[in-house]
Order: C-alpha cells, then structure tokens, then sequence
C-alpha cells in the first residue's frame, strides 16, 4: 500500500480519499492501530459510506461521518438508452463541477475518470477545453471517482477492470496529483497498472516524467493532426510542444518502457479524415509502432464541424492498415448523453444534486461526448 505525501485539493479542503495511511493514524490516535487498517479497507476495499463499515463501533462510525466527508456530491446522472454508459456529473466542494464515465462492455468496465476541474488546453473540437480551466483535482478527488464507478459496476454484477485518464482535464499539467492517484489506485483499489491508460494531448515533460515512473501504465496520446500548421490551431498546446519534439518524446518513452504507444484520433468531417492526413498519421506513427484509436467526433457546441460519416471512418481506417498502421475504430459510447467532456458540466450548469449513483436513484438527462485526451 502507499503512503504517498498528501496531494489534497489546491483549494484546501480534504476529502475522505486524500487521506494517507499516516494521516489517517493520526485522526484515529485514540483508538487501536488496528482500526487504522479497517478503516483503510472499509475506504478502499468496501467503498460505501463510514456508517456501514459495521466492523467499527457506532460511535467511531458516526465519528468518520463527520471527518472523512466525501469529496463528490452528485449534480447530475445520465444513463445511455442500452444502459451500458452512465456519465455522472458532479459538484466539489467549492461548487466547481466534473465528470466521470462507466462504460461497460462485453469484456470489461472502464472508467474515464477527469484529473482536472476544466481545462487549460483550449483543444478546438472540446467542450471542457472551451470553457477553460477551474482548477487541478486532488489525489482524493480522482480516486473518488474511480470508487463511486466501481460500486456502480459491481451493482450491475460487473468488476470494474480499467481506469482511463481521459475525462476532463489535462492529466500531465497535474501530474504529482494524478500520479498519486494512479498510485492509490494499483496499491490499494488493486488495478493492474496495464489497466490503467494516462492521456496526453501533448505534453512532453509529462511524458518524459512518465518514462521514469515506478509503475507501467498505459500512455495514449491524443495526437488528432500530424502537421504542425494544422495541429497548432486544433490543439493550440503544439505551439509549445511540436509534433518533432513530440516524437523525440514517445521514441524514448518507448525505448524505455518497452510498453506499446497509443495515439487517439478524433475523426472529423474534412479536418482530419483525408487521404493526405492519413498519409501524414502514417508517417508519425510507424516509426514509433504506435497503435491508432480512430474515434468518431461527436458534435460540440459551438464548435461547427461534425464527425466522419461511418464510410469514411472504414476508408480512414483501412488506408492506414495500406500504410502500415494499427488502427482500431472506437465505438463511440454515450452519443445518447451527454458523454462529451464537458458537455454534462455544459447542460447542467445549475442542475441540483439528485441522489448518490452508488446508491440508486439515477437522474436520466440530455445528450452529447468527449475525445481528449
Ligand atoms: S481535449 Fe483534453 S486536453 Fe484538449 S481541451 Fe479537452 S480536456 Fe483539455
């Protein structure tokens, strides 16, 4: 288990996850150190709230009711028509509010969990990336998710499996916060580090950092343009970090983890999907073997472009394989909710908190999707 130097929320407050074992030791000073270890359990292995870890006496559990108080409040839930996507928005405690997706599928449940409350990164097609940055979340507020999600999965008979970095938020612009999240959530959730997959739009040092890193997650880059002109004005963070330097990165990460590189590609209606881009994806990517995730792009307010239609997503897909490439199609999940980073937040700006997913009574709302990271 770690016990890694608290990262709680820059805004001060402390959530019941952004506790450390140490810390932990300390509130409950008063009482027997092996209530330190059933509380620890009673957080990470049982979830739920303090008042139903009945391994500790009523008084103690009245007592973390008060001191372990959860860092989400739920503003809003959608669920997809075949029940197998449920986005939750949800309010912290300074108002500010994030999103988290389940998807289950056939073979296993992933959660895309958001690392930052907005975004800083201003990507064109993103409706988190239009409405700006918040603030970073804290270690607690990540690992929230993951547990709300996980609880949501095992009320439906399924095991959550996968953890994805790619909510809102620019994981590697919060990096020590994120990274001890990841921790949390291999030590003490118990998710293999193959399962859990961190998203970058681009960001160089957060890769070269990651190379280093103690534990071999997943990296997928969301690359989404293979020329520098065009990708500056898409993903305006390629302005500081170009695609030449980008590479340098991922040829050193790879060399160095021996882990394989994925790059995510939002296909969008004659901004990406041209016979010329798939020849410049080809180019970046063969030499790094990098995997392609192609994912349909799903409309975005304000941003007046509309994803690849189905044939061109297919002739996209098998030019690359022409040229060498992997690439699998996403399946776009949650286009009958609003499954777009930022679309919830967008929709429910004022929407009031309506019940707690891990305990029934979901909210059904409107439409929508997402594609950082
Ligand atoms: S796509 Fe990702 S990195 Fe870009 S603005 Fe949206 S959340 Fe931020």
């Amino acid at each position: 288990m770690t016990d890694v130097p608290i990262q709680q929320s820059p805004s001060g407050s402390r959530g019941r996850y952004d506790w450390t074992r140490a810390e932990l030791a300390e509130l409950l000073g008063d009482q027997p150190r092996y209530r330190v270890d059933q509380v620890w359990a009673g957080l990470y292995t049982q979830g739920g709230e303090p008042a139903e870890w009945t391994s500790l006496s009523k008084t103690l559990r009245a007592r973390l009711s008060d001191e372990l108080s959860p860092s989400l409040s739920l503003a809003a839930e959608s669920v997809s028509d075949d029940g197998d996507t449920v986005k939750w928005l949800w309010t912290l405690h300074d108002g500010r509010q994030i999103e988290t997706v389940l998807m289950i599928y056939p073979d296993r449940a992933t959660v895309c969990v958001s690392s930052q409350a907005g975004c800083a990164m201003a990507c064109g097609f993103c409706a988190t990336g239009q409405a700006g940055f918040d603030r970073h979340l804290s270690t607690g507020e990540i690992v929230e998710q993951v547990v709300r999600a996980r609880a949501r999965a095992a009320a439906d008979g399924r095991r959550l499996s996968n953890v994805v970095f790619m909510g809102m938020g620019e994981p590697f612009a919060n990096y020590d916060r994120t990274w001890a999240a990841v921790e949390r959530i291999h030590d003490d959730l118990g998710l293999g580090a193959r399962h859990l997959t961190l998203s970058t739009v681009g960001v160089v040092p957060g890769i070269r950092r990651l190379a280093e890193a103690s534990l071999p997650v997943n990296l997928a880059v969301s690359l989404h343009l293979a020329n520098d002109t065009e990708r500056n004005e898409l993903v305006p963070i390629n302005r500081r970090y170009p695609l030449a330097e980008l590479a340098d990165a991922c040829r050193d990460y790879v060399e160095a983890t021996r882990r394989r590189l994925s790059f995510e590609w939002a296909l969008i209606h004659d901004v990406n999907d041209t016979d010329r881009h798939a020849r410049e994806l080809a180019d970046y990517a063969r030499p790094l073997r990098a995997h392609v995730n192609l994912i349909p792009l799903n409309p975005t307010p304000g941003y007046r472009v509309r994803g690849s239609s189905p044939e061109t997503v297919r002739l996209f897909a098998r030019r690359l394989g022409e040229l060498g490439v992997n690439a699998t199609v996403r399946r776009t999940r949650g286009t009958d909710i609003d499954a777009a980073c930022g679309q919830l937040r967008a929709t429910h700006a004022t929407a009031p908190t309506s019940g707690d997913p891990t305990s029934g009574g979901p909210t059904p709302v409107a439409v929508g999707r997402r594609t950082h990271g």
